[in-house]
């Protein structure tokens, strides 16, 4: 049973790569029946922003990764860190240090000019005099001077750090306030954890914190760090490249669950396996098995599985989603029949909205080109001679293949070649050439919408002398 977190930090928005070691870390605790909690990594006052915090929680909610507990907030749990510091401090683990700015300074700078890494250098370790005036102290916890600190990653294999790359970092400022390394440490003790998920850019700081998680006598929990997404050019990924607020995505008319499943396969597989819904992720997904190299970004992807998931889903969802996107189809009494049709080609909800404004708006102007090549001397005759037919049968034309049946004898007995018919009649529906089956579009729009649209395009567009005109604005 694995306890599991996300933690981020809202110095910004949550991004796909924040919510992919999300997604991993929510899977894994529930695939073990274990628990999966948020908590909000707000320390850094400076940096930290209300609005990215909401951003974060808005974010999960949309993608339906619930906390199993409550949000927890580090800014919360000021005393639970004192706590631990005095402690660490009376055992002799943790001590102060006076050394001023410009002491490290020099420090560092003489490091530097000898090719060293900069670390701190232990001077007030074992200090026992007078301490200077004028400062307050920082508090440093000691690190082991010597031997490794080594652990088994889930995803990289064994890691092993020197003695000599972790300095006894400060896990208080000199305000009090306890550092990133310290708390993360404790709180994911205090709250359980078996199991941290996290980016690989923080392979650096497990040491760090197994010197807390050993300076407070706490297991230490199994480590996965997840290697990053880069663009697909391999370099990190950009704004430009899909790096965006999550909730960007919904604004795009993306699904959740497409990008769920997109996030999943980038840097963890089940064979060629593409398409995953949320119960086999549960099945199948295993944190050892996510890939040790970094995954590549690819929108492309991503636009097909959402074209996947918007065919699958159900019409009452998509009618949900689109109102999201001022599409408004509950009382359209067609809107099955109108789903059905235009889900097909969509790949997002935009495109879904727009494919269906194209049959249901009424069009305001008609595509010129498409005028100049399909509409005839006489396709006036022919369209008014094809309403007549649709006129006659209106009681049992309901469904494209009741059109289909009266329509296809009108091409025959009149020797038409479809596109002659067909284009028409698309132009007068939609304004353009490009919409779906005609027959579809007149059973979603019904017979006395579709005529009165071939009058009004017969009457603005398709006489001769517009034709005319449609000419000599050609020709002039
Ligand atoms: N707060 C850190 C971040 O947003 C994550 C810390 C962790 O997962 O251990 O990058």
């Amino acid at each position: 049973m694995a306890i599991t977190r996300f933690a981020p930090s809202p110095t910004g928005y949550l991004h796909i790569g924040g919510l992919r070691t999300a997604l991993y870390s929510y899977l894994w605790a529930k695939k073990t029946k274990g628990e999966f909690k948020l908590r909000i990594e707000d320390t850094d006052q400076a940096r930290n922003s209300e609005d990215a915090v909401k951003a974060i929680i808005e974010a999960f909610d949309w993608v339906g990764m619930d906390s199993d507990c409550e949000v927890e907030y580090q800014s919360k749990r000021g005393d639970l860190y004192t706590k631990y510091i005095n402690q660490l401090l009376d055992e002799g683990k943790a001590y102060k240090c006076y050394m001023s700015k410009d002491e490290l300074q020099a420090l560092r700078e003489t490091q530097e000019a000898n090719k060293q890494t900069p670390r701190y250098d232990g001077r007030y370790r074992d200090f026992t005099g007078t301490p200077p005036e004028g400062i307050e102290p920082v508090i440093r916890i000691k690190a082991p001077l010597e031997g490794k600190l080594e652990f088994e990653d889930g995803v990289k294999g064994s890691m092993s750090f020197g003695a000599d790359q972790v300095d006894d970092f400060v896990i208080a400022r000199s305000n009090g306030a306890p550092t990133y390394n310290f708390v993360v440490a404790v709180d994911d003790h205090l709250m359980a954890m078996t199991d941290v998920l996290r980016g690989d850019d923080h392979l650096t700081n497990t040491p760090k914190q197994m010197v807390v998680y050993n300076a407070l006598g706490f297991a230490i929990p199994k480590f996965y760090h997840i290697p990053m997404i880069n663009n697909p050019q391999g370099k990190k990924l950009s704004k430009r490249d899909g790096a965006m607020n999550v909730m960007d995505y919904k604004d795009l008319g993306y699904l959740p669950e497409a990008l769920l499943n997109f996030l999943v396969r980038l840097g963890w597989s089940n064979g060629d396996q593409e398409i995953f819904s949320l119960d086999e992720m549960l099945e199948l997904f295993d944190p050892n098995n996510i890939n040790k190299s970094a995954s590549a970004y690819n929108e492309e992807k991503l636009l097909w599985l959402n074209g996947h998931y918007i065919k699958n889903v159900t019409n009452e969802r998509l009618i949900k989603e689109l109102k999201f996107f001022d599409c408004e189809l509950h009382g359209h009494d067609k809107k099955e029949m109108l789903l059905d049709l235009c889900k097909e080609r969509a790949n997002t909800l935009i495109e879904l909205k727009q494919a269906i404004d194209n049959i249901l708006a009424v069009p305001l102007s008609y595509d010129k080109k498409g005028v100049k090549k399909f509409i005839k001397e006489t396709t006036v005759d022919m369209l008014e001679s094809y309403m007549v037919i649709l006129k006659e049968h209106k009681e049992t034309l309901h469904l494209p293949v009741d059109i289909e049946l009266v329509t296809k004898p009108f091409i025959e007995t009149n020797e038409l070649k479809f596109p002659q018919l067909f284009q028409p009649i698309r132009i007068s529906l939609t304004g353009g050439t490009q919409a779906p089956s005609v027959y579809d579009v007149i059973a979603v729009l019904g017979v006395e919408e579709s005529i009165k649209r071939i009058q009004a395009a017969i009457r603005q567009n398709f006489n001769k002398s517009s034709l005319e005109t449609c000419g000599k604005e050609e020709d002039a």
